[in-house]
């Protein structure tokens, strides 16, 4: 397994609990658990845990009862049912790692891979310091820059969207009585001019309450991305720069377009949050996923933009399905076979669900025509799937 974030640990673990014995080899030198983002969660994301691990799903996630939109005056303008569940990274990592460490698994911190050779039955993964590792399958779960994808097809590269996604989480104690009222209980969108800013809350690894924030903004001005991208060092980053780590200028002017664009309990959080961080909206749509025993899955493959939020559902989806295709007794003897199988499958459904994304990014960022009240974009297959 290369890469061991949300995909990879899935995949790892699904195919440990099938039989296979794993190693995670993971580029970060630490654990992942404190990227401070949070997920809006879908049943196959939550597969793994409840189904194999008999984990109830209030240990890692929280419910809501509301869907609400915000207006401009900063009351509730419409509201509808919402049985959504939402979970903070650090929680699904440390639960999938921790079940990854019960099956006596290998997880390799500080691995960094470079090369991925071999189209026979075994497969050579090369490390950026000279080791090796030898393997009947690789699965790349390397992410949106993923190394694995860049080998194996390098003329696919992720497009930009043209907007990023600001977000922010705080504790949910600390908010003031004004933003209390729209948000609790709820997940909140406000739509603004070729703008759009949601908040839902989120459970950490502790139990901790936090509200966490995505607010997309356009990019207007050319060299602007490559600017808000550069730290505070000057370090150049590819995708997102994390909280703490934006020039304070951009974080100034955020707050200050913040102050004057969005409702009162909306620029309120926004103007608690100390470090909001920045990531970059991409979408990828690779045309194959398996290259005889190597195979891509999570953002090494299909790139969905975020407005379905089921970026972490795909993965985990791939995650299970590979692990089925590779169980099933009729294509047991070839994995080449189940492989096959497995990759009709996971094409329609990746390059589904970056179309379905980039429609409703589409109409959010520049078409003005998401509605205020509309039921959310949210669903790994179809709208509404996400909903438990
Ligand atoms: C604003 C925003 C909101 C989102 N909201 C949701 C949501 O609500 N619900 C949802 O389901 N999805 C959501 N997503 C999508 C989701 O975050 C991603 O799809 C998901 O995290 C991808 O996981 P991954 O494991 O494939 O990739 P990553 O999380 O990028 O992990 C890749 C891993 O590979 C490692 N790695 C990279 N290169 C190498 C190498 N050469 N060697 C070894 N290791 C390497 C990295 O260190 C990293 O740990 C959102 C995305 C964004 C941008």
């Amino acid at each position: 397994m290369v890469g061991g974030s949300l995909a990879g640990l899935s995949a790892a673990n699904w195919l440990a609990a099938t039989g296979w014995r794993v190693e995670v080899l993971e580029r970060a030198s630490e654990p992942l658990e404190d990227r401070g983002a949070g997920i809006v969660l879908h049943p196959s994301t939550s597969r793994f845990l409840t189904e194999e691990q008999g984990l109830p799903l209030d240990d890692f996630s929280v419910g809501v009862e509301h869907l609400r939109y915000v207006g401009a005056d900063g009351s509730v303008v419409a509201q509808s049912d919402s049985r959504l569940r939402f979970a903070a990274y650090g929680a699904l990592y440390r639960s999938l790692r921790q079940s990854l460490d019960d099956r006596s698994a290998r997880y390799t911190h500080a691995a960094h891979v470079v090369a991925v050779h071999g189209n026979g039955p075994v497969v050579e993964v090369s490390l950026a310091d000279g080791r090796h590792r030898r393997a009947e399958l690789v699965v790349g779960a390397d992410g949106v820059h993923s190394t694995i994808r860049r080998v194996m097809l390098p003329e696919i590269r992720p497009e930009v969207a043209g907007y990023v996604a600001w977000r922010g989480v705080l504790d949910e104690e600390t908010l003031p009585e004004r933003a209390h009222l729209p948000l609790t209980g709820a997940i909140t969108y406000t739509i603004l001019e070729n703008s759009h800013i949601l908040t839902y809350p989120i459970r950490t690894a502790t139990g901790r309450m936090l509200r966490n924030w995505v607010w997309y903004r356009n990019l207007s001005a050319p060299g602007e991305l490559d600017d808000l991208l550069v730290d505070r060092e000057g370090e150049r980053h590819s995708l997102s720069v994390p909280a703490g780590a934006v020039r304070r200028e951009h974080v100034e002017s955020l707050l200050a377009v913040a102050d004057q664009t969005l409702p009162q309990p909306i620029a309120a959080l926004v103007g608690m949050t100390e470090e909001p961080f920045v990531q970059v909206i991409v979408d990828c749509t690779p045309p194959r996923m398996v290259f005889g025993r190597i195979c891509l899955l999570g953002d090494a493959a299909f790139v969905a933009r975020p407005h379905a939020a089921a970026g972490t559902a795909k993965g985990a989806e791939e995650a299970w399905l590979l692990s089925q295709a590779l169980a099933d007794p009729a294509t047991a003897a070839d994995p080449g076979e189940a492989l096959g199988t497995w990759e009709r499958q996971v094409l329609e459904l990746g390059a589904a669900l970056v179309a379905r994304s980039r429609r409703a990014g589409e109409r959010a960022q520049y078409e003005g025509t998401w509605e205020v009240g509309e039921p959310l974009p949210f669903g790994l297959r179809a709208s509404g799937d996400s909903e438990y």
